[in-house]
C-alpha cells in the first residue's frame, strides 16, 4: 500500500518532505546577491539548467553592474539567446543594474518593499533574494511549490501564488520557512514533476488530492 494508513496532517506533510530533503538549496549558480538577483530574474519560465549554462559567460562578460548598466543591449542578449524571452529579460537585468546602482549605490537591498520596485524583481524574486542572498525569514512560491502545495492540499484549489505563499507562512514555522521552500521546490522538480510525478514510490500518496495519481502509479510501477 502506498503513503500511510492514517493520512497525515499538513503539518506533517511539510514535514516528510523536509526530511526527504535535508539538504535542498538554491541551484542557481551565483557568486554575490546581484547575481543571485539577476539569475533568478533570467529563470522566469525556464529552468535553472538552462539559466546556470548561460550565466557563467554572462557575469565573465559583464563582471561588475556598472558593465551591465553600460553595456550595449545587443551584447547582453548575445549571452542570453538560449533562454526564452531573452529580449526583454536583456532589457531587465540591465535596468535592474541601473537602478541598484543610482538607488542603492550597487548595493542589493534585502528590504521586500525596495526589491519588488526593481526592474524584473516580483515578489517569488524577492522573496528569493532575501531567503538565499540575506538568510531572512522568506518563502517563495514558484511553479514548483504551487503544483505541490496544491496536489497535497497544504492550500484551497483555487489559492493564487500570493494565497498559496499565505497559507504555506501561517502552516510552516517561520524558522523553516527557507528549508520549507526549498525541500518542497525539490520535492516538486525531483520527485512529483508536472508530468512525470512518481506516485508509485511517493511517501505522500494518501494525502495527494491529484487527480491522476493512480494512473501514474499504476504506470511506473
Ligand atoms: Fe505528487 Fe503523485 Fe505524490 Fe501526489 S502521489 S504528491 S502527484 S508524486
Amino acid at each position: 500500500m502506498l503513503g500511510s494508513v492514517v493520512p497525515k496532517t499538513k503539518l506533517e506533510v511539510i514535514e516528510t518532505i523536509l526530511a526527504m530533503y535535508p539538504h535542498a538549496h538554491c541551484e542557481l549558480i551565483h557568486h554575490n546577491p546581484t547575481q543571485l538577483a539577476i539569475a533568478v530574474i533570467l529563470s522566469a519560465q525556464t529552468t535553472d539548467q538552462a539559466v546556470n549554462r548561460i550565466t557563467p559567460g554572462l557575469f565573465a562578460a559583464f563582471p561588475t553592474l556598472q558593465d551591465l548598466a553600460h553595456a550595449p543591449l545587443e551584447a547582453i542578449e548575445f549571452h542570453l539567446k538560449s533562454i526564452g524571452l531573452y529580449r526583454a529579460k536583456a532589457v531587465n537585468i540591465q535596468i535592474f543594474a541601473q537602478q541598484v546602482l543610482t538607488r542603492h549605490n550597487g548595493d542589493l537591498p534585502s528590504d521586500f518593499d525596495a526589491l519588488v520596485k526593481l526592474a524584473g524583481v516580483g515578489r517569488k524574486t524577492a522573496n528569493v533574494i532575501q531567503a538565499v542572498a540575506f538568510n531572512l525569514p522568506a518563502l517563495a512560491v514558484d511553479t514548483h511549490v504551487d503544483r505541490v502545495a496544491h496536489r497535497l492540499h497544504l492550500v484551497p484549489l483555487k489559492a493564487d501564488l500570493l494565497k498559496t505563499e499565505q497559507r504555506l507562512k501561517r502552516l510552516i514555522p517561520k524558522e523553516l520557512w527557507i528549508h520549507a521552500h526549498h525541500a518542497i521546490l525539490f520535492f516538486g522538480r525531483y520527485h512529483c514533476q508536472a508530468r512525470t510525478p512518481q506516485c508509485h514510490t511517493c511517501p505522500l500518496y494518501a494525502e495527494c488530492r491529484f487527480p491522476k495519481k493512480e494512473h501514474f502509479a499504476k504506470n511506473n510501477a
